[in-house]
């Protein structure tokens, strides 16, 4: 069946056809494939905001709980020009697929404001997400649905979150959202924990290949909060990171980059344009040029039919959510490119929101060692998981972890009971 490009990069299309794919190989019951198939609830809400200005705007925003069968609905909030509610359901039922693959007790659930937060000020940012989580009392909860940030939402605005949602319930309720400063119940290693968990994956894929983190080229597509942890982190562990893509500006250099200088350079400058201590290049070469793993720690869609042809890495590392259209893996797989898909790569996030979840509600906290030794523990078998499904099941990495996700939340379904 041939799709419209327009169609291929539909999130909820991308992500309905790999499901698709898995239910069909497991051979799942119809009903349950229905009940799976659909979120369970979506809020849509308007909301006003007193502008900086004077004046009044509303803002449209978004919560999909896809499922809550395992578990709290758990996944992030974004703000961006481009949300749109399909790409939200997308990325709830993604999060109910991530949570399953590395095995943590929750299902899944997305939101989002369409706004552009790069025009805002802090002063209506905040009026925003105060209204928004205003909106979504009686919607999110530790037992219910948890947020966290996402593409451009951090730390702040979950303190935000937080705080409103605690005005709400007159007492402080930390474990309401994660991705949270440490001293108001944030978990250490939260903030670098998506980076971490792609590197691990990536220490793990590496072995398959017989290389050595000091051979392995690395390009970076996103210098975010993802993006910049993972290459930090990769570079301190010997990888050679000989590329990055951003908008601002993109830099090769065939020795590697000093990820550090160009962190500083970074903060300093709040921009990578400029930075000499690499080559300037063009993004979409850079994309195509030859290495080892390719991460792309952006934004859905980057690898489509038009393009995947082209993708000349050994592994590729998805740290994004949706990089890859669904018929961009056709033709991954036929070039023999190792993927390590999102639900499993950008895992690590999540699992220490999971963490943080714990030691909120425990009103206990770990030292970073722990929280990092027991990321570590969760994303290796995870990892282990899926290859070994691809293996015994002889399908992708991508359809594996679909399956082995879907398999435990369907489990979960058939064992509690459908209360039809
Ligand atoms: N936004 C992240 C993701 O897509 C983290 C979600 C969370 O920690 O709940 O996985």
């Amino acid at each position: 069946m041939t799709v419209s490009l327009e169609q291929e990069i539909n999130p909820w299309e991308a992500q309905s056809a790999r499901f698709d794919a898995a239910t069909k190989k497991l051979n799942l019951d119809e009903g349950l494939v229905k009940i799976l198939r659909y979120p369970n609830r979506e809020l849509i809400v308007h909301i006003p905001v007193s502008m900086d200005n004077g004046k009044l705007e509303v803002f449209t925003g978004f919560r999909v709980q896809h499922s809550i069968a395992r578990g709290p609905a758990k996944g992030g909030v974004r703000y961006s020009p481009d949300v749109t509610l399909d790409e939200v359901r997308a990325l709830a039922s993604w999060m109910t697929w991530k949570c399953a693959v590395v095995n943590i007790p929750f299902g899944g659930a997305k939101g989002g404001i369409i706004c552009d937060p790069h025009k805002m000020s802090p002063g209506e940012l905040e009026r925003m997400t105060r209204r928004y989580t205003a909106e979504l009392v009686e919607f999110i909860g530790p037992e219910k649905d948890v947020p966290a940030p996402d593409m451009n939402t951090n730390e702040q605005v979950m303190a935000w979150m937080m705080d409103t949602y605690s005005m709400h319930m007159r007492q402080t309720v930390t474990a309401v959202v994660t991705g949270k400063p440490i001293n108001i119940g944030g978990s250490r290693g939260r903030r670098e924990a998506t980076g971490r968990g792609i590197m691990i994956t990536c220490d793990q894929a590496i072995k398959k290949f017989g290389l050595r983190p000091e051979n392995t080229r690395v390009i970076v597509q996103g210098f975010g909060n993802v993006g910049s942890n993972a290459a930090r982190l990769m570079h301190e562990a010997g990888y050679k990171i000989i590329g990055i893509i951003e908008v601002d500006g993109s830099i090769y250099t065939k020795k590697g980059i000093d990820i550090e200088a160009l962190w500083s350079y970074r903060e300093k400058n709040r921009t990578l344009a400029g930075f000499t201590e690499a080559e300037k290049a063009d993004p979409t070469e850079l994309f195509q040029s030859e290495c080892e793993i390719l991460i792309p720690a952006a934004t859905e869609n980057q690898i489509t039919s038009r393009n995947a042809a082209k993708i000349r890495c050994k592994i590729l590392a998805e740290g994004a959510n949706g990089p890859t259209t669904a018929a961009a893996d056709e033709i991954l797989a036929a070039n023999k490119v190792f993927v390590i898909p999102d639900i499993l790569c950008n895992a690590g996030g999540v699992t220490t929101s999971y963490f943080e979840w714990v030691q909120d509600r425990q009103g206990y906290f770990w030292k970073e060692s722990v929280v990092n030794e027991q990321l570590a523990d969760i994303m290796i078998s995870s990892f282990n998981d899926v290859v070994r499904y691809a293996d015994t099941h002889s399908v992708n990495n991508r359809i594996a972890a679909y399956m082995l996700a879907i398999d435990r939340v369907a489990y979960t379904v058939r064992q509690r009971g459908i209360y039809a």
